[in-house]
């Protein structure tokens, strides 16, 4: 095997060789020549195995395997050199749902905070029904205890955010249009099936509860109150909702939204039986 840069400068003997490989999306955190390949990385001392590998650019909270030389150690793992680390991305993401079919609903209720850029995808997923904590102003560290006391996934674009250490549930938010984002959430958790819209306010998080037809008269425009039979209102903040032209741009995202990831499962159904763990 040719020689990597790294070996060929690793002068001092303090320093010592792993090789690394990344699988699937943590692939996305690297630069191009050492994507989807093993290669070799130089390191000073005994560094735990989580530093090394966010310092080549990987958060941790991407991270849901490690094996040294085909055993899987802890994060805090300490590297000697000479070693071979293989690093998955989180289990979470692929569609185990097939195993659970027995059960009626979900194990886990998948649940949200959204940094304070990701406004417009945190609506979308409100509107879709997921529990999504999200606030104009809120700090890193406000950010990162609300992921850990809640056990919420950090969705973020910014990967520093996701390497402080008490996160351990996150995503880092690839694409910039909010179409987009919407459906690389939903696909990177495979959560087509939970989709429940029009059960949570956008504004507030609140859940959506029916409301008399009668009790919202006066409180809403009295074009509105002759045309609807059906409205909701927010439980928290006391909104009304009812079926108008945003209804039907929900519903015609949701079906997107199914049909796509139904096509997707296809696909990852496959790559999941052919993955090499
Ligand atoms: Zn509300």
């Amino acid at each position: 095997m040719a020689h990597s840069p790294e070996l060929r400068h690793a002068a001092p003997s303090s320093l010592h060789t792993a090789e690394f490989r990344f699988y699937e999306e943590l692939n996305d955190f690297l630069p191009m020549a050492r994507r989807k390949r093993t290669f070799a990385h130089a390191f000073d001392g005994t560094p735990a195995v989580k530093d090394t590998i966010e310092s080549l650019g990987v958060p941790h909270t991407e991270v849901d395997l490690i094996l040294v030389d085909g055993t899987s150690v802890r994060f805090a793992y300490r590297l000697r050199g000479g070693e071979r680390v293989a690093v998955y991305p989180m289990f979470e993401r692929f569609d185990l749902r097939p195993l659970y079919r027995l059960r009626p609903r979900p194990l886990r209720r998948t649940r949200f905070v959204a940094d304070v850029h990701l406004g417009v995808l945190a609506r979308r997923l409100r509107l879709l029904g997921f529990d999504t904590v999200y606030e104009r102003h809120c700090d890193d560290a406000r950010l990162a205890s609300t992921s850990v006391r809640e056990r919420r996934i950090l969705l973020t674009r910014d990967v520093g955010l996701l390497k402080r250490g008490a996160i351990s549930r996150g995503h880092w938010v690839r694409a910039t249009d909010p179409q987009q984002q919407i459906q690389e959430v939903i696909r990177a958790f495979s959560l087509q099936r939970d989709l429940k819209p029009f059960t949570r306010c956008m504004a507030c998080n609140g859940e959506l509860r029916p409301v008399e037809r009668a009790a919202v008269a006066g409180r809403v425009p009295p074009r509105v109150y002759a045309r609807f039979r059906r409205f909701m209102h927010c439980a928290r903040c006391e909104r009304i909702y009812w079926h108008g032209s945003h209804y039907e741009q929900l519903k015609t995202l949701t079906r997107t939204l199914r049909q796509e990831t139904l096509r997707d499962r296809d696909a990852s159904n496959i790559s999941t039986k052919t993955r090499n763990i």
